[in-house]
């Protein structure tokens, strides 16, 4: 286990009962900042997905023993399926341009490890990469997030296959479940203000961090189904050409007469982060909008002219496959996958990233070897 994937220095920690949780949300809406609006997970018929709550509605500790994970990601906080790029007004006459404004403060209250882990890995592409998304940055640096330690993994689960743990540490604010109380674990300082707004300043001892060191442990030794981790070597710089190999494995052909090409991986999954941008004229006045986009529809990469350099599923399943397991690890040293099961619940034709994952490294240790016999 990479244990720069699962632990995060604690600054501070501190101990509340479980049950209600309005006291801890209105904290870190303290914190976050005037006019924080404070989201928490919710269910919309069968969907659970992610909800404004009033202080009224904030759900109640035990939520989190009952819901493995919500079924759509938190990222839509960060990266809403429409959005407004800018506006423009009478522009035969005399155009004006008016960008959104400012988000306001958001507390997401109850992340899992594996979402939070997402927005880590979102950030280096978005806002530390060298093209910074500036609506994704302003909403990312309004934010506190609270992460809630998994009780229980549920059956499609597969952080460990990709580094995390149950409980890895991320997010802002770590919430352990501890019997009758919950652990709190502040991991950057704007998670230790809300321990010291919660408790009058008294954060706790050596003690109960080592409490909370204990709890994080046992929780983290809990396995998923996959139960084995992915060597991030086996997949990226080691052998010379590597990716050139993959690229042209006979797994593609193999996996993806399977794919309906419905896009549904892409759209619950935390770290795809593809968009398309249109513009929706109305008269003299219109919008300029980004939605999100699939790299599994077919027209995803069609240009002007009908040229399409990915025509086939073979191209865009291989596509969405190697820029999770191989262009993104050779860049940025991580997969581009947290293993929060979405996409293998999801997936009406059960492909499996961690089970592709699997096939690759195959293939590749296949090539390694075939390399090496031959020098
Ligand atoms: S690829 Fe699948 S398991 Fe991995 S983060 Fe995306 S939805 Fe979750
Ligand atoms: S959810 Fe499955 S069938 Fe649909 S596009 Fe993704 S891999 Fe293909």
């Amino acid at each position: 286990m990479d244990a720069t994937r699962i632990t995060g220095a604690s600054l501070g920690a501190a101990r509340i009962p479980s049950g209600p949780l309005d006291k801890l949300a209105a904290a870190a809406a303290r914190v976050a900042g005037d006019g924080a609006l404070v989201f928490g997970p919710a269910r919309d018929g069968s969907v659970w997905g992610w909800k404004l709550c009033e202080a009224a509605d904030v759900p109640q500790s035990d939520l989190w023993e009952r819901l493995v994970n919500t079924d759509v990601s938190p990222k839509e906080l960060f990266m809403p399926r429409t959005e407004d790029i800018a506006r423009w007004r009478d522009r035969l006459r005399n155009l004006s341009i008016a960008e959104p404004a400012a988000p306001p403060p958001v507390v997401v209250l109850g992340v899992r490890p594996c979402d939070a882990a997402s927005f880590d890995l979102l950030d280096e592409v978005l806002i530390e990469g060298p093209f910074s998304d500036e609506s994704y940055r302003r909403r990312r640096g309004a934010t506190l997030l609270i992460t809630w330690a998994c009780g229980k993994t549920g059956p499609a689960c597969a952080c460990d296959a990709f580094g995390l743990a149950p409980a890895a540490a991320a997010g802002d604010l770590m919430v352990y479940p501890d019997g009758n109380e919950l652990l709190l674990s502040a991991l950057t300082p704007k998670g230790l203000e809300v321990l010291g707004d919660l408790t009058g300043g008294s954060t706790a001892g050596e003690a109960l961090t080592g409490r909370v060191d204990a709890v994080a442990a046992a929780l983290n030794a809990q396995k998923t189904a996959v139960g084995r981790r992915l060597a991030l070597d086996d997949l990226t710089a080691n052998a010379a050409g590597l990716t050139a190999t993959l690229f042209s494995s006979d797994i593609w052909t193999e996996l993806s007469p399977r794919c309906l090409s419905c896009g549904t991986c892409t759209y619950v999954c935390p770290t795809c982060y593809c968009f398309a941008i249109n513009d929706e004229p109305r008269g003299g006045d219109g919008r300029r909008i980004r939605t999100w986009d699939s790299c599994q529809f077919k027209e995803f990469l069609s240009m002007a002219g009908g040229h399409n350099p990915r025509p086939s599923k073979v191209e865009r399943v291989r596509q969405r496959f190697m820029h999770k397991l191989n262009y993104h690890p050779e860049r940025y040293g991580k997969f581009l996958c947290v293993g929060c099961g979405r996409c293998i619940v999801s997936c009406p034709v059960g492909l499996h990233v961690a089970e592709v994952g699997e096939a690759l490294s195959r293939a590749a240790a296949a090539a390694v070897s075939a390399a090496k016999g031959g020098e």
